[in-house]
């Protein structure tokens, strides 16, 4: 196997381009993928501050290296979000790899904050665990985005997830959804500009890329994942992807150049009646926002009580990684 660019010895073969790329022509490739993406979809102008979302897996460690590598000024967000061993390690994981490169990592911890984690709050709730989180997680980015002046969040969606997201939204018809599934979600609203610098590169390569730059990640999988449709969406397109190498990019790329425009409408009916929440200010439909609704019933309802559910207000816990004294209390 022979690298396409200096025929020299091939560490990967990426199907959907029909090439073998020795390492430094794998690292070559990721990059302008992503340089790419970001030209292609206007995501970051040059002197913008971003914040990524960390979560000590693959694809954000990734994203934050690819950004760093390509001269962006890029801080990023960790989330504690209370799921036992896994959320323990991958706090791990993230803080390792920001400290290795003297990069600011913030941190919020859902449970020393707001009063709940995820396994014992999505109960308290009545909420699905990963309903739970997500509404957990967008809240807390785009919050900690917002109040730390960034310009833009940036997360690690991969093209693998993108091309899973597009066949749930597609296969349940989720109109509104398909009109935001976006790489780029301007500022709007009290929204922060989001984007996804990774839409071009898929999850082996985005894994592929932090063995070859010496990343350490978090392999598991999060254990409250099992049974979520999430995965058998990236199954079934796997299935599909060997018999016809390119049908994720396809797939989601036609979405993007040919299908999406068409969905706008009703995205954009859907956030017709935002009003800042009363509780927090935060961009709602309701009177009080869907996290704020979250805190008021899960909050508190850690077995060792935790923190009362008060600590409605946009002000998550903070560390960064190049002061260590910080750091203690915050996990
Ligand atoms: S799998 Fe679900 S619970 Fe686990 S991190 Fe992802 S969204 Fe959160
Ligand atoms: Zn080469
Ligand atoms: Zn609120």
């Amino acid at each position: 196997m022979k690298c396409v660019v200096c025929k020299g010895p091939a560490i990967i073969d990426i199907r959907r381009h029909n090439a073998n790329f020795c390492t430094d022509h794998f690292l070559e490739q990721c990059r302008r993928q992503v340089a790419k993406a970001i030209d292609e979809f206007a995501m970051i102008e040059r002197g913008e501050r971003a914040l990524v979302a960390v979560s000590g897996g693959k694809d954000s460690l990734a994203v934050w290296d690819l950004l760093v590598e390509l001269g962006y000024d890029v801080d990023g967000l960790y989330v504690g979000l209370g799921i036992g061993e896994y959320s323990d390690v991958s706090g791990t994981y993230a803080r390792d790899f920001a400290r290795s490169r003297e990069l600011t990592l913030l941190e919020v911890d859902l449970p020393g904050t707001y009063g709940y984690d995820i396994p014992t709050g999505s109960r308290a709730a009545r909420r699905a665990p990963c309903s739970a989180c997500g509404l957990s997680k967008r809240h807390l980015f785009d919050a900690a985005a917002l109040e730390g002046g960034y310009d833009v969040l940036v997360t690690g969606h991969n093209l693998d997830d993108e091309a899973a997201v597009l066949m749930g939204n597609t296969l349940h018809w989720h109109t509104e959804y398909l009109g935001r599934q976006l790489p780029v979600l301007p500022a709007r609203d009290g929204f922060p500009r989001k984007v996804k610098p990774l839409v071009r590169l898929g999850e082996r390569e985005t894994a592929a890329y932090c063995v070859v730059r010496g990343i350490d990640y978090l392999v598991d999988e999060c254990p409250m994942a099992a049974g979520n449709r999430h995965l058998s969406y990236k199954a079934a397109l796997n299935d599909i992807e060997l018999a016809s190498p390119g049908a994720k990019h396809a797939f989601y790329f036609g979405f993007l150049d040919r299908a999406a425009e068409r969905f706008a409408t009703e995205a954009e009916a859907d956030r017709e009646d935002l009003r800042p929440c009363a509780s927090c200010g935060a961009p709602t439909t309701s009177e009080v926002c869907a996290f704020c609704r979250l805190v008021q019933r899960a909050g508190g309802s850690l077995p060792d009580g935790g923190p009362t559910a008060v600590a409605v207000e946009l002000g998550p816990t903070r560390a960064r990684v190049d002061e260590p004294s910080a750091l203690e209390g915050v996990r």
